[in-house]
């Protein structure tokens, strides 16, 4: 059965098949979750992803986890907010549908996202949560393997929006909801 969860906590303690990322298009590392990502994969993670060519926005490039609990890691690079008049939506969009993909393509059963865009790029937070889900809800329709879509927030406001828009009860630090 399809589960899509909020869990509000750190993602590089998550154990599922693959965490995604929210890098930079340099796929260089950085801040925020992405900063978070690297310190807890150790050194072979930034080795793997300076060997991609870097990654245009709102695509997705995948490299294994290294030393973090999650299998692989889906480097997406998530839009800078820029008003919102050039193609934000859609990008942020475009890395939900190209994670959602390659998990798909990869057959992977459990998958943690962050909330993409809404830390130093400014994404505005409702926008993005209803982007999040409508386009997880999308591709789990016609995904058999996938089993459990985790939506991890760093602080509580965050999952609260998710919560509300999954429709799972208030207040729950964990919990499943369907859209
Ligand atoms: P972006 O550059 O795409 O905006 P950020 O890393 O600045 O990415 O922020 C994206 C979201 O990730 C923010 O909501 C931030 O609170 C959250 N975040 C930061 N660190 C972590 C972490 N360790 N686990 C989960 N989410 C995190």
């Amino acid at each position: 059965m399809h589960r899509i969860r909020v869990y509000q906590g750190d993602i590089t303690q998550l154990a599922v098949d693959a965490i995604v990322n929210a890098a930079n298009s340099a796929l260089n590392g950085g801040g925020g979750v992405d900063g978070a990502i690297h310190r807890a994969a150790g050194p072979q993670l930034m080795e793997a992803c300076l060997t991609l060519n870097g990654c245009p926005t709102g695509q997705v490039k995948m490299t294994h986890g290294f030393e973090l609990p999650a299998r692989y890691v889906l480097h997406a690079v998530g839009p800078i907010w820029q008003g919102g008049d050039h193609g934000e939506a859609d990008l942020l969009a475009s890395c939900y549908r190209n994670a959602m993909t390659m998990a798909a393509a990869e057959q992977f059963q459990s998958i943690a996202f962050p909330a993409i865009s809404c830390g130093v790029y400014r994404f505005p937070p409702d926008q993005a949560v209803d982007i999040a889900v409508r386009e997880t809800v999308k591709a789990l329709a016609s995904n058999e393997n996938l089993e459990d879509v985790v939506f991890c927030c760093f602080d509580e406001a965050m999952a609260e929006r998710y919560r509300q828009k999954l429709h799972v009860p208030q207040g729950g630090s964990e919990g499943e909801g369907s859209a």
